[in-house]
């Protein structure tokens, strides 16, 4: 952008925000814990989803202290269905690091808060500019796809010497004073205007500035990112009846779903049989041999960057004392635990399947 013309388009941009942007909580008073949480529940996920999760989550932990002191199950509690949970367990971390250094207050700037868990220089920006209104840049997927646009930037989003180049434009372009409109303004344009598919350009405040739209390529750019085929992982699920319960086992096992609730559940290398694994590793976890019966259902599920099949085995089970990540759940009682979404649908079904089979329990 000439820079002659930069005061006419930052001011058109932070003019066009402070008119359009959508009501959000997290706007009203810019406080920083609560613009900290938005950010984090706005990664991967849409505002519409974060919404009710972004408003129960204020009534239980209205601040960063009483983040720091909540308890590991009603945290997971609290995340349930938002995926990534590893993002839940980075907040309270960091929320305790904040207590212990920096007397209960989010640092002012980048540099402090890229030392906290989870923030890394994209929510250390955003945290920076829009909550204490410094002159910090960010760049999100909105920011990066109108930043091409306006520049007709050609060149692969993941190279680094493009991310080099949208962070400093990010930089150079803010009015000073004025990050927190200014940013908010990028990202809000990339949400709301300049879409990735069909960008309504005819009301974009900045169209006199955008170099795609004069070039007409808008279509084009920015250039989409390479795509990896998911890698496929096999699971091997027992479903085991325990009175009118089912047992249900916590993750140990580090890794996104640590501390989260499903049904007893082992990974299988590819091309080996399901219900052989599947016995051995009952036999090592319960200490008893439980063969796997009939396959009663398949689900998948996408992650980010891969794709899981579960394989549910009913599996029948003599009483015996359970180890104590085990437990059996009753129909009343999913509610109380944290699980991922996938198992939760499994587990509802198969409660509805209970029932059907067998009025005793209705
Ligand atoms: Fe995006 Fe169109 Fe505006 Fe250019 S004119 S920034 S492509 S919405």
């Amino acid at each position: 952008m000439p820079p002659e013309s930069l005061p006419a388009f930052q001011q058109a941009l932070v003019a066009w925000f402070q008119s359009a942007q959508r009501n959000l909580p997290w706007r009203r008073a810019y406080d920083p814990y609560q613009v900290w949480i938005s950010e984090i529940m706005l990664q991967q996920t849409q505002v519409k989803t974060v919404l009710p999760y972004y408003e129960r989550w204020m009534r239980r932990l209205p601040d960063l202290q009483q983040l720091a002191e909540v308890e590991e199950s009603e945290l997971m509690k609290l995340w349930e269905g938002l995926g990534y949970y590893s993002r839940a367990r980075n907040l309270k971390r960091a929320a305790q690091q904040v207590c212990a250094e920096h007397g209960g207050e989010l640092p002012r700037n980048v540099a402090e808060l890229k030392q906290l868990p989870g923030i890394g220089p994209y929510t250390a920006g955003a945290i920076a500019s829009i909550a204490y209104n410094q002159d910090a840049p960010i760049v999100d997927g909105n920011v990066l796809r109108v930043l091409c646009r306006l520049e007709a930037l050609d060149a692969p989003p993941d190279t680094p010497a493009l991310q080099k180049q949208l962070w400093q434009l990010a930089q150079e372009w803010i009015p000073s004073g004025q990050a927190r409109w200014f940013n908010q303004g990028l990202m809000e344009l990339g949400a709301t205007v300049c879409l990735p598919r069909n960008p309504e350009c005819l009301l974009c405040p900045v169209r006199a500035h955008c170099q795609a739209l004069a070039q007409g390529r808008v279509s084009e750019l920015p250039r989409p990112k390479a795509r990896k085929a998911p890698t496929e992982v096999n699971k091997a699920v027992a479903v085991i009846r325990w009175g009118e319960a089912l047992l249900i086992r916590q993750r140990r096992e580090p890794g996104l779903m640590q501390g989260l609730w499903e049904l007893p559940t082992v990974e299988c290398p590819q091309n080996q049989p399901l219900p052989g694994l599947l016995e051995a590793w009952l036999h090592q976890e319960l200490g008893t041999s439980a063969a796997p019966g009939a396959l009663l259902q398949q689900a998948t599920h996408r992650y980010t960057t891969f794709k899981a099949t579960l394989h549910c085995f009913n599996v029948s089970l003599k009483p015996l004392p359970l180890p104590e990540h085990w437990t059996p759940v009753r129909q009343s009682n999913v509610a109380q635990y944290a699980f991922p979404t996938v198992y939760r649908k499994l587990i509802i079904q198969f409660f509805k399947k209970l029932l059907e089979d067998d009025p005793f329990l209705k």
